[in-house]
């Protein structure tokens, strides 16, 4: 076990941050690639990417040069000016959407998913759908439409006229959405959740309502978009889903804050001048990042390594057949390993023992969303360690029949 949560660093981390997420139980000082070093110059593989960030791993070259290179020229001028890494970026996100359509920059998913509540209110209908356990951020109007009970209710009251339904059901969207409805707001596959994916079929029956009552669609892909599902955005798997708005984060800066709303259509054209903003949004060292992001996936071929090592890991801890994974779910590197007792917690912590970071998202599921850069002799390495951290991590500390 170790002691990281007691360093001085982690004490002094007590003393001074608001305690909003409990000391963390390590301390990292250096990353490379998938490889991170703790205080005391241990390293672990890190499977949990900055929560679906590092999309380049750590330190990837493209992306600090990309970053010295803006910071050194122009780091920041505001909206009050045009400079090029944000007209650059929009571009590319476009031509990678295949559709005409118009970008706004903000520095975090939360923000990108308010832009996007915006512009549902522009439309002039009061109600919206969400789904519930679908995470959309912690700012007020991304919280509305969080449909976890625990981050929503000591922050009531939220935004009205928000209907959650369950997550996959057609028969309940189509139930809940009305000519009042603005937008629908859903995830490809429900991240924060516990990586549950949308049955299939399931997006382009949300698109078939919407446009059928008039309303927006607006797909979060914060933690699906850029690549994590193998494809460039995760609703991309599935054709005939043309969204209306999709919101973008975490992958998309490699690690440096950005966000981004893209509308199509009318959608587009919804917010007007003066009706939303922000000081950083299009911040020119951001929008560098992402442009190093995009063109690294592209000349990395990452895309096809992603659906690769994502179904290596996928099958090969499913063949493990350990009786405490009940099944692998998720798609490219956004796993979900789902077991069969409430012990994620552990499993994380037995798997820092062993070398490797990864992330109890909810009591009963590991997430591994790891760099899309991830090489297979590390993923591979994982499958190797991963029959004697689940035997670790069981509820009475032994597999059943075993002496622990
Ligand atoms: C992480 C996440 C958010 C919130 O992003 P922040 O950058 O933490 O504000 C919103 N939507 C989805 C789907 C996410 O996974």
């Amino acid at each position: 076990m170790t002691a990281a949560s007691t360093t001085p660093l982690a004490d002094r981390w007590r003393a001074v941050m608001m305690d909003t997420y409990g000391t963390p139980p390590l301390a990292l000082v250096r990353g490379e690639g998938s490889t991170v070093w703790d205080e005391d110059g241990r390293p672990y593989t890190d499977f949990t990417g900055g929560i679906a960030v590092n999309a380049l791993g750590h330190a990837h070259p493209a992306l600090v040069s990309a970053v010295q290179e803006q910071v050194a020229r122009l780091g920041h001028v505001s909206n009050l000016f045009v400079s090029q890494p944000p007209v650059e970026l929009a571009e590319r996100l476009l031509a990678l959407l295949g559709r005409p359509g118009r970008v706004f920059f903000a520095n975090s998913g939360t923000e990108a998913v308010e832009a996007a509540f915006k512009i549902a209110r522009r439309t002039g209908r009061p109600h919206l759908v969400a789904t519930e356990g679908g995470f959309h951020g912690r700012t007020m109007g991304a919280l509305a439409l969080t449909g976890q009970p625990s981050k929503r209710e000591p922050f009531l009251p939220l935004a009205p006229e928000v209907t959650h339904v369950p997550y996959g059901d057609t028969a309940a969207l189509r139930a809940a959405v009305t000519e009042r409805t603005a937008a629908v707001v859903l995830e490809p596959v429900q991240g924060e959740a516990g990586v549950l994916p949308a049955p299939g079929g399931y997006l382009r029956a949300a698109r078939e309502i919407t446009r059928a009552a008039g309303s927006l669609l607006v797909l979060d892909e914060v933690q699906t978009g850029i690549g994590r599902t193998g494809h460039w955005f995760a609703h991309q798997a599935e054709r005939g889903v043309e969204p209306d708005v999709i919101t973008l984060a975490k992958g998309l800066g490699g690690g440096l804050p950005i966000g981004a709303t893209v509308a199509f259509s009318a959608a587009a054209d919804l917010l007007t001048p003066g009706q939303h903003g922000s000081t950083f949004g299009g911040n020119p060292v951001a929008c560098a990042a992402g442009l190093a992001v995009l063109e690294t996936i592209e000349k990395e071929g990452l895309l096809g390594h992603v659906t690769r090592v994502g179904e290596r890991l996928r099958a090969g801890i499913g063949a493990l057949e350990h009786p405490l994974v009940r099944e692998v779910r998720g798609a490219g590197l956004l796993l979900g390993i789902v077991l069969a007792e409430p012990v994620a917690a552990r499993v994380q912590r037995a798997a820092q023992d062993a070398g490797f970071l990864v992330n109890a998202a909810g009591p009963g599921v590991v997430r591994l969303v790891p760099a899309l850069t991830l090489p297979q002799e590390q993923a591979d390495a994982l499958l190797a360690a991963m029959p004697a951290v689940l035997d670790a991590s069981y509820g009475d500390g032994g597999a059943p029949g075993t002496s622990a």
